[in-house]
């Protein structure tokens, strides 16, 4: 994947970048808002890591501007200890995630994952398993061409493990695609959504795989 880092400290930048090709990803960088925001509309990237407070341009515009020119890509955020403002100012701009300085480097590389799985969600907008029919742009699910009504966690329950269809998900990959926003993640209410998506879906098509997590199985068509 191509990740574009934009923060202006110098010995943190190039510990971005370092870690996050160590990631096996590619990294471009940049040093100050101007460039940043250049780098990200002129070019394309798969995810951007970017620091509120930069010179030239602070982070928020150059967020803002980005989204206005319907510029998609997932940005994780940095901002500084204690300004919730800007953890809200961002989230308003189009942020997909936050990050508040300092920060362990492992938390930004998981982070970082989980914001790149939702990207295949993002550009791959339809998938099919037996009877069940999502389409992740129009927040659609149809059950043999019926359509079926679904809270927005279980929605976004369902398009991970349709995405991911016969794989094991555990319970924690789960929790973190579910809660981008929440800091205190709680792997137990996944059991209840689960659960509550399980009674809408065909019987059978969420196996628990014990001490593992979950798997989306095809179960045919009900007609
Ligand atoms: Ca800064």
């Amino acid at each position: 994947m191509r990740i574009l880092v934009v923060e202006d400290e110098p010995t943190l930048r190039g510990q971005l970048v370092e870690a996050i090709a160590a990631a096996g990803h590619t990294v471009e960088s940049a040093g100050d808002g101007r460039e940043g925001h250049y780098l990200g509309e002129q070019e394309d990237f798969d995810a951007v890591v970017l620091d509120l407070g930069l010179p030239m341009q602070d982070g928020l515009s150059v967020l803002r501007r980005w989204r206005e020119a319907d510029r998609r890509m997932p940005v994780l955020i940095l901002t500084a200890r204690s300004a919730w403002q800007e953890k809200v100012a961002g989230m308003d701009a189009g942020a997909d995630d936050y990050l508040t300085k300092p920060f362990h480097m492992e938390e930004l590389l998981a982070r970082l994952r989980a914001l790149l799985r939702r990207v295949g969600e993002h550009t791959s907008a339809q998938w099919r398993c037996g009877a069940i029919e999502i389409d992740t742009r129009a927040a659609r699910v149809l059950i043999d061409g019926h359509p079926l009504a679904l809270t927005s966690h279980e929605f976004k329950l369902l398009a991970l493990l349709m995405q991911r269809k016969g794989e094991v998900l555990s319970r924690t990959e789960l929790s973190e695609h579910i809660y981008a926003w929440d800091n205190d993640r709680d792997s137990n209410t996944i059991e209840v959504f689960v659960g509550r998506l399980r009674k809408k879906l065909p019987p059978g098509s969420i196996e628990t795989v014990r001490g593992l997590g979950y798997r989306l199985v095809d179960v045919g068509s009900a007609t």
